[in-house]
Parts: structure tokens; sequence; C-alpha cells
């Protein structure tokens, strides 16, 4: 079979492969629909390794090269031992966590900050590849009514859901979301789901802010040509957002959350970078703000596949292209030489 591999920074290669091995226990074989291009994939190929160790992976013992795709549906072909409501023929999306089971944090259900943890397509083999070996416990039925191409899309969705849940965005809050990337999209969308009175955001790319328009921000700002502190300061009666969600992973942003949400209020931080942020401590300790980690989602993927299920959450924004895998290398490219003509790119390895 073909796999989209990373080699190296700038060494995307469409690579012939072996047909996986025969599931171990707790394992599945899936047969990939569809699996979304990332932030994370393209920052792997632009600025790599990143979360893509160079050695063997603790965990997984895999090293590069590896196949990329994280966020992917698909159809299950074997399964290594029995899975509870997991058939052979079943469709799931995948929520790729890879996880111990056996560190504190595992044992505490916060498998997504397990001690050794690591995600399918970046510390395994993942879904550009027409098939896809992932773990059994990561398997989430699609239900009725729900498309494959949508369940793909349950992965970016879930990454947004988390951050307003750990944002504990209430009924009639105001939020702001630095960033309206398929992230701050995806926690626009959620906010709605929360019951926000106002969404602010702030998007410098045009076609991004006007999808946020579209998709109901009360006010979307070009944060070169506003200032978005004091536009929302204004907006909001002179108290300032409860919320900030900021989704970009740059310090400047960072500093800006911390500086603009409200006194008491939570400042979510979401977008990863290595890079480091200045804080303010005056800013910080005597408005008792409070900063947030949020990573990637922990039991979210469900949640956003049954609300699509029942109408409420619909994907189709987020996706704006649909590739073979044998395009994979130039979509990549694509996308890593304009972010801002697409929100989200799924590869289909079925199609020729
Ligand atoms: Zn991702
Ligand atoms: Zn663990």
């Amino acid at each position: 079979m073909h796999a989209l591999r990373w080699h190296a920074k700038d060494e995307l290669r469409l690579d012939e492969v072996g047909a996986p091995a025969t599931p171990r226990p707790g394992q599945a074989v899936i047969a990939v629909s569809y699996c979304g291009i990332c932030g994370t994939d393209l920052h792997e190929v632009a600025h790599g390794p990143n979360l893509i160790r160079p050695g063997a992976h603790p965990l997984t013992g895999t090293k590069p090269p590896i196949t990329l795709g994280h966020e992917m549906s698909g159809t299950v072909l074997a399964l290594g031992s029995p899975a509870p409501g997991i058939e052979v023929g079943t469709r799931v999306a995948v929520d790729p966590c890879l996880r111990c089971g056996v560190c504190r944090w595992c044992r505490r259900g916060e498998y997504h900050i397990c001690a050794k943890g690591g995600s399918v397509g970046l510390a395994s083999d993942g879904g550009f590849a027409s098939h896809a070996t992932v773990p059994a416990e990561g398997l989430v039925p699609i239900p009725d009514g729900v498309s494959d191409e949508h369940a793909a899309l349950a992965e970016p969705l879930a990454v947004g859901l988390h951050a307003v849940r750990r944002a504990a965005v209430q009924p009639g809050d105001n939020v702001l979301l630095l960033g309206a990337g398929p992230i701050g999209v995806a926690a626009l969308l959620a906010a709605k789901l929360a019951g926000a009175a106002g969404i602010y955001v702030s998007e410098p790319v045009p076609a991004r802010a006007r999808t946020a328009a579209e998709l109901g921000a009360t006010e979307v700002y070009d944060p070169a040509a506003a200032d978005v502190r004091r536009e929302v300061f204004l907006r909001t009666g002179r108290i300032g957002p409860d919320v900030v969600v900021e989704a970009t992973g740059r310090p400047e942003l960072v500093r800006l959350a911390v500086t603009t949400v409200r006194r008491g209020g939570r400042a979510v931080l979401c977008g990863i970078s290595g890079a480091e942020a200045s804080l303010p401590i005056t800013q910080i300790v005597p408005f008792e703000r409070t900063v947030v980690g949020s990573l990637g989602y922990n039991y979210d993927i469900p949640r956003v596949l049954d609300l699509m299920a029942a109408g409420r959450l619909d994907a189709a924004p987020l996706l704006t292209g649909v590739r073979p895998l044998s395009a994979g290398v130039d979509a990549f490219a694509e996308l890593a030489a304009d972010r801002g003509s697409h929100l989200k790119i799924l590869l289909e390895p079925g199609r020729p």
C-alpha cells in the first residue's frame, strides 16, 4: 500500500510500504476512509521533528520514517482481541491518543496527558495510508447519519470542544477567540453550543475572518487594524471577556489572552509552540486570572459525534477540500504556502 511518510524536515514522501501486520491484542486495523491534514503535520514537515521522536518512541518503539495522519475515520478490518461495541465492519472515528494505561494519569482517566503518551500518526504510523493500526480503546463507532467525511473532522472539533470545556464556558458568557484556524473555528462552534452570549474573534486572514462571521461570531477583528483588547472591553460593558481561548501558540497572543480576560476570568491556551511567553505577574495575581492549558481531547470525540448525529453540530464549514492520497504531498505544499486558503483538507486513501 502507499503511505505518506515523514522522513525528516522538508522530506515528506509517498512510499510503497507493506500491509499492516495482524493486530496484537488491544489493537485494530482499519481501512481508512478519510484523514485530515493538521497544522501539527505541517509543522513537523516545515520545522520538525517536534512531536515526532528522532529515535524510537518509548511507548511504541516506532521511529521515522513515520506515516503521518491522526484525524481519521474508517472501517474496522481486524481486531487483535474482542472490543466492546466494535466488530469487523463497524464504521469508526479514531481517538488517536496512545496511552500506557497504568500511569497515574491513565488510571485517573486523563489518558490524554499520559506520562508516556503520544499520538497515532506521530508516535506510530497513522492514517495517510489505506490501512492503519490503532489502539482499539480509541475506536469510536460513528452514529448512523454521520458521514465518514464528517467523522474524520471529529478530532479537530474535539480539540475546540475540550478547550471550551476546560474554559468552563457558562450560558451567557462572553468569549474571545484568538485565531480562527481549524481549532479556533472548532472552539467557536463549541462556544455556541455552550451558550456563549458574545463570541468575539481576532483573525488577520480575511477568508478565515469571513468564515468566523458566517458561523455566528458576534464581531470579528483584524488585529492589524484594531486594538482587540480595547474593542472587546468596550463591547462587554467595560468588563472584558469571561473567557479567552488562544489557539495559535504565539507568545504575543498568549500575553494578550492573559491581559484581556476579565478579572477572575479564564485564559485557555490550546495553541502549541516551542516559544516562550513572558507574562506580567501584576496582570495575573491582583486580578485572580486563571491560566489554563488545554491539550487535545479527553473523551471529547464521542461527544462531538453525538452532537453531529443530533444535528446540533455541523462539521461542513470546516471542510474545504478532499484529495486522493496521491495528491498528499502537493496538498501539504499548498497548505504550507497559504494557510489562509483552507481550513481542513481531507486525504482519501481509498481513492486512486
Ligand atoms: Zn491534529
Ligand atoms: Zn499513562
